[in-house]
């Protein structure tokens, strides 16, 4: 049953910045093992290659949200360099995946002292998957700060049931999305909702943050509840503003939703 014994409450990670705006997550391992490490949807060997020799860390696993190129590319060229297991998606083809995990699976990590839970999570790809853990979410390109992935291979009421998944997470979970999208995402939200005073607030400490090029993921559960409009669709305000961008009103919740991501698909 449970090989992990005082599992952490909280868990180091560090952020791993790659192409134009993709994170690395690397999950350090508790207590004696925080040297060891697990990479989240390493999408470049190099970049985490760098990162291991420069922090003299040892990578211990790879965990994988979905099959997307920018989130797998480095996963091969790792896992034959370390021999070290690969999770990943049981509905996906990952490269080198060694356990395939899906909803209520757990993903146990004894070399880290570390233990997460398995979500699915479908509506950017129909088999994404996020890892849950020590106050921590790893989500992929499910739910960005302000935003949530592009339905590729999912439909709205997939992706609305992904999100109502995560949103009922502990307020103060600490989300780890892949891409740091947070400004523009935000200028989309206040479109949608421009009487949100959370919202605008927010805004303006995110253009600070990014105009001096510091992150804004981590996020929190909390937060994106209060300025996510994916995460809103069902408040009076956003369906207000569906109603006015589609010119009806949406048939059910799915539909409002809808309505609000290909506003957004279309929004400059
Ligand atoms: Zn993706
Ligand atoms: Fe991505």
């Amino acid at each position: 049953m449970n090989a992990i014994s005082n599992l952490p409450a909280e868990i180091a990670v560090t952020r791993l910045p790659a192409f134009d705006d993709n994170y690395f997550w690397l999950v350090h391992g508790a207590g004696d093992a925080q040297r060891s490490v697990a990479v989240v949807d390493p999408g470049d060997a190099a970049t985490v290659l760098a990162a291991l020799e420069s922090q003299g860390l040892t990578l211990a696993t790879i965990l994988v949200t979905h099959h997307h190129a920018d989130h797998i590319g480095g996963v091969a060229a790792l896992a034959a360099r370390f021999g070290v297991p690969v999770f990943g998606p049981a509905r996906e083809d990952i490269p080198a995946r060694t356990l395939a995990v899906g909803e209520g699976d757990e993903v146990e990590l004894p070399a880290l002292g570390l233990r997460f839970q398995v979500f699915d999570v479908p509506g950017h790809t129909a088999g994404h998957i996020a890892y849950y853990g020590h106050g921590a979410l790893f989500c992929g390109d499910t739910l960005f700060s302000g935003g949530c992935g592009r339905l590729f291979e999912g439909t709205p009421q997939q992706m609305l049931n992904s999100l109502d998944k995560l949103s009922q997470l502990p307020p103060e979970t600490r989300v780890y999305c892949a891409h740091e999208y947070t400004a523009s995402n935000l200028r989309f939200a206040a479109a949608v909702e421009p009487g949100n005073a959370a919202l605008l607030e927010y805004q303006a400490l995110v253009t600070t943050l990014r105009a001096r090029n510091e992150a804004t993921i981590p996020t929190t559960v909390g937060l994106e509840m209060r300025i996510n409009p994916f995460l809103r669709t069902r408040l009076a305000a956003v369906r207000a503003a569906a109603t006015a961008h589609a010119g009806r009103v949406p048939a059910d919740d799915a539909a409002a939703f809808a309505v609000v991501r290909e506003w957004k698909n279309g929004f400059r």
